[in-house]
């Protein structure tokens, strides 16, 4: 039996550094040998191909082979093509210096006319390039393939941009509060609102519907959810700001205390948007549980030949997330076979949950109290 599972000469070593099963299946005589093994034991077909990515698969080639105890070597199949971040990347590019504009332009002119409403409304949107520029860090990271430096590769980078959102979303509520404090007491003069205020906030609203559209249309295009998100986030701002043109007739009729009262509401979007970036990042940082346990042991246990699993846990964010779990395999399996069969394992969870970078399977024979 081992004989007809050992690696044929030409793939060598089958269990690639870097690389998940499901890639190094198309190596030579892995895949066919496995496909044997899975036949045997009544497995089917995964029936979900993943995307692959070229330069890791590239580096897969040359990477040394790991073939102890079972356990597969951290790395990360990234499941998204090197194409579709370089798209992805050219819309938050463009997405970005649109929102730059609409803030800037209402940041310059609440300071100008005074009016806070229009000026909290403009660090709100600059709080979305600050977005914008977190997802483009994760989206870039995420396309950088594991290396000798960050093995189990560059996506916490995303979450050190996230945690400098979180601090600058504070102090932009910080300066926020403080113009609407010195409105609500006095300390300022009465904004003047003219014509160019409702210019400006119905010109910034066009853009951001610009934004909606196109975002959407290339989410779909690329199915991202990073662009989906931002498309949302970009949906809240325009109520924001047609909140805000509101306050401004108020204050142009002679409610002047509805000018602050807006600032103070948009003063709470942003403090809410960095509260959840702050949870979110906490988790991300705190190794949080990512996908529930149950969820990981019913598709493991599904598998032929698998008596259990124990020891399950996950990690990472909800679209990069590491797995490592115990997986107990009749004691007198031969290795050859056992190391196959956690493949098979692997293939499973990867292709239920593509979001899986990596799982580290260890392999061992079942506690004799349970079998
Ligand atoms: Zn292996
Ligand atoms: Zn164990």
């Amino acid at each position: 039996m081992i004989a007809t599972t050992a690696p044929t000469a030409g793939t060598g070593a089958w269990c690639r550094k870097s690389t998940s099963s499901a890639r190094c299946s198309c190596d030579g005589g892995r895949y066919r040998r496995r496909a044997s093994f899975e036949a045997r034991f009544g497995i089917t077909a995964l029936g979900v191909a993943r995307p692959r990515q070229r330069t890791s698969n590239d580096r897969a080639a040359t990477g040394p082979p790991v073939t102890a105890t079972g356990g597969n070597t951290p790395g990360g199949a990234a499941w998204v093509t090197e194409e579709r971040y370089a798209a992805v990347s050219r819309v938050l590019i463009r997405v970005l210096f649109l929102n730059l504009a609409v803030a800037l332009a209402k940041i310059a002119f609440g300071y100008a006319s005074g009016a806070i409403s229009i000026l909290s409304d403009g660090f709100h949107s600059l709080t979305d390039t600050a977005a914008n520029v977190t997802g483009l860090i994760g989206v870039r990271a995420a396309g950088q393939p594991p290396d000798e430096d960050h093995p189990y590769g560059h996506r916490k980078y995303e979450t050190v941009a996230a945690a400098s959102v979180t601090a600058f979303l504070l102090l932009v509520m910080i300066e926020v509060l403080r113009n609407a404090f010195n409105h609500l007491t006095g300390r300022s003069a009465v904004p003047t609102i003219t014509a160019a205020s409702f210019a400006v906030m119905l010109a910034t609203v066009g853009v951001n519907l610009l934004v909606i559209s196109y975002e959407t249309r290339e989410a779909g295009r690329l199915g991202s959810e990073v662009l989906l998100a931002d498309a949302l986030q970009t949906r809240g701002d325009v109520w924001t700001s047609v909140t805000v043109i509101g306050a401004l007739i108020g204050t142009k009729s002679g409610i002047a205390i509805l000018d602050p009262l807006a600032a103070l509401l948009v003063a709470g979007f942003i403090g809410h948007a960095g509260f959840q970036i702050a949870r979110a990042t906490t988790r991300i940082l705190s190794d949080r549980i990512v996908i529930a346990e149950s969820d990981i042991e019913r598709i493991v246990n599904g598998v032929p030949g698998v008596l259990g699993c124990h020891h399950i846990r996950t990690r990472g964010s909800s679209d990069h997330v590491f797995l490592d779990l115990h997986v107990w395999l009749p004691p007198a399996m031969p290795l050859t076979e056992a190391h196959d069969l956690s493949h098979v394992v692997k293939d499973r969870l990867i292709a239920r949950y593509p979001q899986i970078a990596d799982a580290i399977i260890h392999i061992e024979p079942p506690p004799p109290r349970k079998f």
